[in-house]
């Protein structure tokens, strides 16, 4: 997608009236929220504040993973459940559907203006005004270009604490620019982010491949345990809620698992799961070149993109696993039969 499509995407006038007009705004994303969601979420609030210090912007989301502190305007994240106040504009970023929000959804329903940016290919657009670029490595990639434009709102220009945030969340979403959604324009955009003079071996380190003793523990036992299935082409690991008490750990500190699984030499499909509180599974799914688990996540009430989604569903390990490996099976024996035809 080129810089300028972004805009004639959406309305235009609408967008910058919303922003321009509104006193309170609010802005919100996905439960457990991850690199890019709180990057694009820090972000924005930082380019909102900077722009219109006499705007009263908060943050919503879920507690975030420590290594993200750092963010600017991290200190402002609010974590209680609201549902008196009524903002004048709640935008929505990097999360797919309004479940997502959480606790945030009532203030998002509530608000007298929504916008929704994201870069999920299974968000179907909901919002006063909706900006969804499924070619976009991260949703900080689609909010780069956004405010970088100027003439939506604001001037256009961007602090070092906003593009350090902006660059933390294409680092993540992009696994430090290895996964197939580093494109030319995620390269280019995250190029000109450092330009802003961010020291980025740093930022990669401290917030991508940093783990905890405690980290490093859980992906051991999660390695240790995990299993190949069909015939090697898929690989699977659970870690269950007493596994979490043993090593006093978090569903947090399993952040990186499911990278490690994807990269087994002759595997197609890695899964992880884990356990919630409430006793539910936590899916993610990662796949290469065939399979598209998008699509399986969403049937299974979650969502996500091609090559990386997620899901959390309710049952035993043994049927949930069986269940979406068939999902698995059924899309590599059609790739193969492709393949074969060609
Ligand atoms: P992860 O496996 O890292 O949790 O998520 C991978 C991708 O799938 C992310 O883009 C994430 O937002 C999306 N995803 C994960 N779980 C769910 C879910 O339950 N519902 C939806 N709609 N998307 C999900
Ligand atoms: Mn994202």
């Amino acid at each position: 997608m080129n810089r300028t499509s972004y805009v004639t995407m959406l309305n235009e006038r609408t967008f910058s009236n919303c922003v321009e007009s509104a006193n309170t705004i609010a802005i919100s994303g996905h439960i457990r929220p991850d690199g890019d969601c709180v990057g694009s979420c820090l972000g924005l609030c930082t380019y909102l504040l900077d722009q219109y210090p006499d705007k009263q912007v908060d943050v919503y989301l879920d507690e975030i993973p420590a290594e993200f502190l750092f963010l600017k305007n991290s200190d402002r994240i609010r974590q209680e459940n609201v549902d008196q106040i009524r903002y004048d504009l709640c935008i929505s970023l990097d999360c797919s559907d309004l479940e997502r929000l959480n606790r945030a959804n009532v203030i998002f329903k509530e608000a007298i203006h929504t916008v929704n940016i994201d870069h999920h290919i299974t968000n179907e657009g909901f919002g006063d005004v909706s900006v969804v670029c499924p070619e976009s490595s991260a949703t900080c990639e689609v909010l780069y270009h956004l405010l970088k434009q100027g003439q939506l709102f604001g001037n256009g220009e961007i602090s070092f604490e906003c593009a350090e945030a902006l660059y933390t969340g294409i680092v993540h979403d992009t696994g430090v620019f290895k996964h197939s959604n580093t494109t030319l324009e995620a390269m280019t955009t995250a190029g000109e982010l450092i330009e802003y003079g961010l020291n980025t071996e740093k930022i990669i380190n401290d917030t991508f491949f940093k783990k905890t003793y405690i980290q490093n523990q859980i992906l051991g036992k999660a390695l240790l345990e995990s299993m190949m299935i069909l015939d090697g082409r898929m690989i699977f690991s659970v870690v269950y809620q007493k596994d979490f008490r043993l090593f006093e750990a978090t569903p947090a500190d399993t952040n990186g698992v499911i990278d490690q699984l994807r990269i087994t030499d002759g595997v197609h499909v890695a899964m992880f799961l884990y356990e919630t509180e409430t006793g539910d599974f936590k899916v993610s799914l990662r796949s290469d070149e065939y399979v598209d688990v998008s699509v399986i996540a969403k049937e299974f009430g979650g969502g996500g993109h091609i090559r990386a989604a997620g899901c959390t569903t309710h049952g035993q390990m043994r049927d949930i696993v069986t269940n979406i490996a068939g999902r698995v099976e059924d899309q590599l024996d059609a790739a193969m039969d492709e393949i074969d035809l060609q």
